[in-house]
């Protein structure tokens, strides 16, 4: 499952880095980097983190849009 973080909304609150360590990551205060291609068994925390995500920045497969897989 594919997965896009929409950075200009991010607030490196971290929820996404404290639900799921293994697919996102905070560099420094504020740069988040994250797998974009989220692994089966990484994906009910990916999800948690969808809707843990205070400003909703990342978007899920069927959401994410045109051109990407
Ligand atoms: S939870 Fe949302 S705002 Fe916070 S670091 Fe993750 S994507 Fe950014």
């Amino acid at each position: 499952m594919r997965i896009v973080v929409d950075l200009t909304r991010c607030q490196a609150y971290a929820q996404c880095v404290f639900l799921a360590p293994q697919v996102f990551e905070l560099h420094g205060e504020e740069a988040l980097l994250y797998s974009a291609d989220v692994p089966d068994e990484q994906l009910d925390r990916v999800r948690q983190a969808v809707v843990a995500c205070p400003v909703r920045a990342i978007l899920l497969g069927e959401e994410v849009g045109v051109g990407v897989r």
